[in-house]
């Protein structure tokens, strides 16, 4: 099946520091919340982002304010920084002429050819790409008119529409996004995107709504595309914190191996024979691994009795047991700990491991 090896079978396309396309590796995506021209609030956002395991950041760039603290944003982060056009293509000059490693703009919205071309040039100029985004809201009105609504065929039509003018100006630098907060019409788009070009995909789910039920609605929609082996960058979109919108990501690329610089929690459900306040450790371990980078498992369960069996895969563990607890690795107890002590000397354990990874 064509979709099941697209991601590695895409274009490269360098953005910034990274590759994106021609391997298996996926990138996650956020997008700032703040006022792009506030410089100091949109790099303390995107510092935080970072800090969160955030690898390419998205502004938006409504005006000229905005355009022109791009050079002093860039300067202050160290992700790739994609900026936001809509139509104006004088703001797209003015970012890639501040350093923008990518823009999105649609080459279809710009307007007369000229504008087109100046925008393409200053882009390969600088070796740069866009980032076609197609959005099942607004598709072209001719594209609307033939199809009736907004349909799969009709969004990766418009993405051919838009490839096509910058294929016309030999310009190959190119990652496309079908987005819509419909979930079931955005996977289709996605898969017949895969099966109708090679450019590099950046998934996204739209709208898809608050913390709870938006991450759901994410991992549904972006779960099934990862699992078709589609897509190379991802943003979660979320109405929180972006911080949050990091975190869900990392948590699905983990879930399908996609993630090599992630912390892994396995914990028990829970039943009759739990032996210790299993709940709050697993959130306060949860909290403690979210920034560890290196791709280890951690297990936390409830008892003894299966415990350390039951998460033979994970590198190191707790199990509870009356009073204390058994510190696991590898399935294999290593040594009894006093309950009061035990979060403590698994992250302790943790952190060993986490450094003899790097060392490595
Ligand atoms: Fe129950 Fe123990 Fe299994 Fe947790 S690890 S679900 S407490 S049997």
């Amino acid at each position: 099946m064509t979709e099941m090896i697209h991601r590695s079978k895409t274009r490269p396309v360098r953005v910034g520091n990274l590759t994106i396309g021609g391997s298996d590796e996926l990138f996650i995506q956020s997008m700032t919340t703040t006022k792009t021209h506030d410089v100091e609030a949109t790099v303390e956002e995107i510092l935080r982002l970072e800090e969160a395991g955030c690898q390419i950041v998205r502004v938006a760039c409504p005006d000229e304010r905005a355009a022109y603290s791009i050079g002093e944003i860039k300067k202050r982060i160290n992700i790739p920084l994609v900026v936001d056009i809509h139509f104006d293509y004088k703001l797209a000059l003015i970012a890639i002429e501040q350093g923008a490693d990518k823009i999105r703009i649609n080459p279809g919205n710009i307007g007369r050819q000229a504008k087109v071309e100046a925008v393409v040039n200053a882009a390969k100029a600088k070796g740069i790409p866009i980032r076609i985004g197609v959005n099942a809201g607004s598709l072209e009105k001719k594209i609307l008119e033939k199809y009736g609504y907004p349909t799969a065929d009709g969004m990766v039509e418009s993405a051919l529409h838009h490839i096509k003018i910058l294929e016309d100006l030999d310009f190959h630098d190119i990652i496309v996004s079908l987005k819509a907060s419909d979930v079931n019409l955005a996977i289709e788009a996605y898969k017949k995107a895969a099966a109708a070009f090679d450019y590099p995909l950046h998934l996204g789910i739209t709208e898809s709504g608050t913390l709870f039920a938006g991450s759901i609605k994410s991992a549904a929609g972006l779960g099934t595309l990862l699992s078709a082996g589609i897509g190379n960058t991802m943003r979660v979109s979320l109405s929180a914190d972006p911080v949050q919108e990091v975190k869900v990501a990392r948590e699905l690329l983990k879930i399908f191996g996609l993630s090599s610089n992630a912390a892994t929690l396995i914990s028990c459900p829970t039943c009759g024979r739990i032996e210790i306040d299993l709940i709050s450790i697993a959130n306060e371990v949860e909290e403690y691994i979210s920034t560890i980078k290196a791709p280890l498992k951690v297990a936390v369960l409830g008892c003894a009795v299966n415990g350390p069996g039951e998460a033979r895969e994970a590198d190191i563990g707790i199990a509870g047991a009356r009073g204390e607890g058994l510190l696991f690795m590898k399935g294999k107890t290593v040594r009894k700990v006093p309950e009061e002590t035990m979060v403590e000397e698994l992250k302790m354990e943790i952190d060993k491991l986490a450094e003899e990874y790097f060392e490595k």
